[in-house]
C-alpha cells in the first residue's frame, strides 16, 4: 500500500512538516502547531488545495 502524506505549513510560525493523515484529526476539529502552539482549524494547515483535499478524504 502507497504511503500517502499530508504536508502542512503553520501559519503562526511557518514550520513546515508533514504527516500520515490518520494521524490527524478531520479537517474542521481544532489542531495546535507542535512547534509554536498556535491553535487553529485542522484545515488552516494544510499546505496546498492538494494537501486539504487528502486530509478531508483519509483524516
Ligand atoms: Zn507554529
Amino acid at each position: 500500500m502507497e504511503e500517502t502524506f499530508v504536508r502542512l505549513v503553520c501559519p503562526a510560525c511557518t514550520k513546515n512538516w508533514q504527516r500520515s493523515p490518520s494521524k490527524l484529526p478531520s479537517h474542521d476539529a481544532p489542531f495546535q502547531c507542535p512547534d509554536c502552539g498556535e491553535r487553529r482549524r485542522m484545515a488552516e494547515f494544510a499546505r496546498t488545495e492538494r494537501d486539504l483535499m487528502t486530509l478531508k478524504r483519509l483524516a
